[in-house]
């Protein structure tokens, strides 16, 4: 489904023990379908903030965000879920899939939590697990797998219910950079492919070969600043 991403003056502001931390500044961005943002910045430079704004982890303290029409800033928490669900996908650094599920058995949980039937499920995941080129390796389970093919797993899980929206928080962290690679060249074909946006946050310089836009995140702000 394409829809634009729209994060107009985000700004996140923590309080820590009576402290003030500034996460992000002031973040303005726009992602369109089919469209890959690497968000780069050092560690606590606020990319984490921004995605979890982004998925309705976390709410902005000033600044909205919309999804096509939809406000995310604005969204009641039932809302929300389904948003999770349907029309974002998550990937993290450490995939978190079940141990004793087969890829199929991962992928196919994430579907049934979105609500599809299941010969939908089984369509959609058999389709993801394809394009991931997992299509061989469906009944294995993740300790059967390598660590490149886990992660791999997760990106079909993410990609299943085809949501607007890929989210990927440091996907390439726990990867060699050979592996990383494939992985990012992966996020450019689904984005390529399936119309979907893919915000990549890393600190990882090799997603600039694969992306569109990079963005640079310094102490919460965008560097260097856009001028409107
Ligand atoms: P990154 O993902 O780029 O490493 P983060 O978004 O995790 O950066 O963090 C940005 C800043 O916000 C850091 O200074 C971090 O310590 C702070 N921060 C993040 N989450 C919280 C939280 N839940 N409570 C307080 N401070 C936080
Ligand atoms: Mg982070």
């Amino acid at each position: 489904m394409s829809k634009n991403l729209r994060i107009e003056h985000v700004s996140r502001i923590y309080e820590v023990g009576g402290r003030k931390v500034t996460a992000l500044q002031d973040v303005s961005l726009l992602v369109k379908p089919g469209q890959v943002v690497a968000l780069r910045g050092r560690s606590g430079s606020g990319k984490t903030t921004l995605l979890n704004c982004i998925g309705g982890l976390d709410r902005p303290s000033n600044g909205r965000i919309w999804l096509g029409a939809e406000e995310v800033t604005d969204m009641a928490e039932r809302r929300l879920v389904q948003l999770r669900r349907r029309h974002i996908g998550f990937v993290f650094q450490s995939h978190a899939l079940l141990p004793t599920y087969s890829a199929r058995e991962n992928v196919d949980l994430m579907l049934r939590l979105a609500g599809f039937s299941r010969q939908e499920r089984q369509t959609r995941a058999g389709q993801a697990l394809k394009l991931v080129g997992l299509g061989k390796w469906q009944d294995h389970r993740p300790f059967e797998l390598s660590g490149g093919q886990q992660q791999r797993v997760a990106i079909a899980r993410a990609l299943a219910p085809r949501p607007a929206v890929i989210l990927a928080d440091e996907p390439t962290g726990e990867l060699d950079s050979a592996t990383g690679q494939q992985v990012l060249r992966l996020f450019r074909q689904i984005a390529d492919e399936q119309g979907t946006a893919v915000l990549i946050a890393t600190h990882d310089l090799a997603v600039d070969a694969f992306a569109d836009e990079v963005v640079h995140l310094v102490d919460g702000r965008v560097h260097p600043p856009k001028s409107e």
